[in-house]
Formats: C-alpha cells, sequence, structure tokens
C-alpha cells in the first residue's frame, strides 16, 4: 500500500519536471546521486566516482545510466517501477559518451541546454559538458525548486516523523547535560540519541555552552560545562525515508543570571512572533521580519546575525530561505525553519528553532518540545 502510494507519487513529480523543463526552455535534466535524484526516482544512490544519472529529455524515454557494479541496487529501487530503463555501463566504457547519445536518440537531435544537479561534482559535470557540447550546462535547481518546495502528503508525514524523533532526542538532552562534562562528551550521548530515535544518519550536533553559544556554528569541542551556563544544542538527522530533522534548545546548568533570562525572554517572543506570522501569501522575508523586529526593539538588532530559517526536507537545507530580500511569498506545503537567535560575542547565545509547515490557512509546527528555557539543577 505504502510503497504504491509512494511510487504513484514519485511518478507524477517525472510528469511534472518534464512539464517545467518545457516551460523553461531546458533540453534535458541530468541528475547525479543526491537529494534531486531520491526526489525525482526513489533511488538513494551511491555517490561515487562512477557515473550513476538520470537521464530525463523533455520527450522521450527516461534513463538511468549506472555503473554495472550498481546495477542490483538500481534494481531494487523504485525508479524500475517509474517506467524509467535502467542502463548500465561496464567498467572500461565512456558513461558520458553513452549519456550523450541516449539524449540525441530522445530528442532526435543534439540537445543545446541541459540542467544538471546542483550538487553534481564537479568530475562530472566538466566530462559531461565536454561529452554534449556545444550544449550549455545550468542547475537543475531552478527546474525543480516549485515542485521540491510544495511537499506532498507523503513528505510532510515523512517530515512530521523526522521531528517527533528530535523532539525525543531534546526531551533526552537533560539527564546528559551536566557541569563537568565536556561538549564532545554530550555530543556523543546525543548522537547516539538521534540515531536510538529513529533516524538511519546523524546530520550535525552542535553543543555550545558559555561564550561557545555566542558562535552560531560552534564545532562542539573540549570545553568542559560550568554551572551557570547557558548551552545551545542544535540537532538534526534523515530518517529512513530520507528527509531531515533540525531543532535547536538552549538549556541552562543553574541560574544563568537575570541578563541572560531577559535576554532569553526576547528570544522566545521573537520566535513565538515568527511562528504566528506564517501563512500562505506571506512573504519570506516577512517572516524573518516579524522575529528580526521584536529583537531589534529589544536592543539586540546587532547580535541578531543570521536569517531567520531555511527550507527543509530531502535537503537539511533548500528553499525557501526565510531572509531579508526574499519577497517570495510561502505557500502551502512549505516547510521550512523558523530559529531566531541572539549572540553575544564573548559571553553566551541562545537560539530556538522549529520546523513548521504551511498550510491551507496557516501553520503547523513540526516540533513540540518545549521552548522555555530548560533550567537544570
Ligand atoms: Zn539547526
Ligand atoms: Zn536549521
Amino acid at each position: 500500500m505504502t510503497s504504491n502510494l509512494a511510487t504513484n507519487l514519485t511518478a507524477g513529480r517525472l510528469d511534472r519536471a518534464r512539464t517545467v523543463l518545457a516551460a523553461q526552455g531546458v533540453d534535458a535534466l541530468l541528475l547525479t546521486p543526491g537529494a534531486e535524484l531520491r526526489y525525482l526516482t526513489g533511488y538513494d544512490a551511491l555517490p561515487l566516482e562512477r557515473l550513476t544519472c538520470l537521464v530525463l529529455p523533455v520527450t522521450g524515454d527516461a534513463h538511468l545510466v549506472v555503473p554495472k557494479l550498481e546495477r542490483p541496487r538500481a534494481d531494487e529501487s523504485p525508479a524500475a517501477g517509474l517506467g524509467i530503463a535502467i542502463v548500465d555501463w561496464p567498467e572500461t566504457a565512456d558513461p558520458n559518451a553513452l549519456v550523450a547519445s541516449l539524449l540525441n536518440s530522445a530528442l532526435g537531435a543534439a540537445p543545446s541546454r541541459i540542467a544538471v544537479a546542483d550538487r553534481m561534482w564537479a568530475i562530472h559535470s566538466l566530462a559531461l559538458g565536454a561529452a554534449l557540447a556545444p550544449a550549455t550546462l545550468t542547475p537543475a535547481g531552478p527546474v525543480l525548486r516549485e515542485l521540491r518546495m510544495r511537499k506532498d502528503p507523503a513528505e510532510l508525514a515523512a517530515l512530521r516523523d523526522a521531528a517527533a524523533a528530535i523532539d525525543r532526542v531534546h526531551d533526552r538532552v537533560p539527564q546528559g547535560l551536566q557541569a563537568g562534562r565536556s561538549e564532545s562528551e554530550v555530543g556523543r550521548d546525543i548522537a547516539e540519541a538521534i540515531i536510538a530515535e529513529g533516524h538511519v544518519a546523524v546530520n550535525f550536533v552542535i553543543v555550545a555552552g558559555g561564550p561557545n553559544g555566542a558562535s552560531p556554528h560552534h564545532d562542539t569541542g573540549e570545553r568542559v560545562l560550568q554551572q551557570g551556563d547557558l548551552v545551545v544544542v542544535d540537532i538534526g538527522g534523515t530518517n529512513a525515508a530520507g528527509y531531515c530533522s533540525d531543532s535547536t534548545r538552549t538549556y541552562a546548568l543553574g541560574d544563568p543570571g537575570a541578563e541572560a533570562l531577559a535576554m532569553y525572554a526576547v528570544l522566545q517572543r521573537a520566535q513565538e512572533a515568527s511562528c504566528n506570522s506564517v501563512r500562505p501569501g506571506v512573504t519570506a522575508e516577512g517572516i524573518d521580519a516579524a522575529a528580526r523586529d521584536v529583537i531589534a526593539a529589544a536592543g539586540y538588532g546587532d547580535f541578531f546575525v543570521h536569517r531567520t530559517g531555511h527550507g527543509i526536507g530531502l535537503d537539511e537545507h533548500e528553499e525557501p530561505y526565510i531572509v531579508s530580500g526574499n519577497a517570495d511569498p510561502v505557500d502551502a506545503g512549505m516547510t521550512f525553519s523558523i530559529e531566531p537567535g541572539i549572540y553575544l560575542p564573548g559571553r553566551f547565545g541562545a537560539r530556538i528553532e522549529d520546523i513548521v509547515a504551511v498550510t491551507g490557512d496557516g501553520v503547523e509546527r513540526l516540533n513540540r518540545s518545549t521552548r522555555d528555557l530548560v533550567v537544570l539543577d
């Protein structure tokens, strides 16, 4: 049942991608392993120096070109059930020439404009570019963005599952967060919990105590946590469906002091205001401003040094970006983080991050663990 549903949804994506190719005047889409390939085919392929590539011409048959030794994995993937012909290439063959000949015969002419995966390795994009010369290569992002930004019901279910899993990890964080332990020790426990609570991969673990909390992407290190520290814990993983989680909570080891408590209260109001501003038609920059205005009005404007959020799905960071300058309205089905932070250099910092989904008339918060400052004795 479930796999049939997934297959139907994915087949619709191939058709929609072709429609966009035609509308944008692009002759074909070439996708190597990564989120875009998984989105269109369901194939979670290994990124290798040997070429694996979906060849999707605007008209004609789609092919999945795979190294011969990867053929069994490709055959087991949903790709075969989507009407994509799987073609393997032997170890000493030239897969780039194979891609060119498949495209030429599908299109009945040499292609002139080809979109390639945004994160295709240079060794592949350069070799494909040479094999397809004089065709122009462009990024696939603009072809797939409208599709990938709006999550379908199966994707929303997968993101809810990932969010619930990371919420359970945050619920367990207080057990191991103690003065006298290093950030790294705490981080290793959290990484184990990320897997134990239902992810297949740990994407990142940030444990940033005291002054380290003022660095938004601090490398979890050897600093020993101290009584009175604010500790920023920002964690994320990938679940079996390939979808990502990402949630930040801030903890305090005992009383962090009046100034930190006052700052946290501002941050919590800002995060709340931004979440509450989300509904279809509101601009991404409007959602950013809803958080930023609260923080600026309290005098911390210079200390909120990053955008308010990023889209999330098969990639940890994807469109839409919730940032000043992005005047695009958000729409039902879009999912992104709301993660304002305040960072006082050399002293302390705090961040609160939820993943939200835009609904037909408002917002659904996918993360549910407490957003209050968690003060540990
Ligand atoms: Zn995060
Ligand atoms: Zn994030």
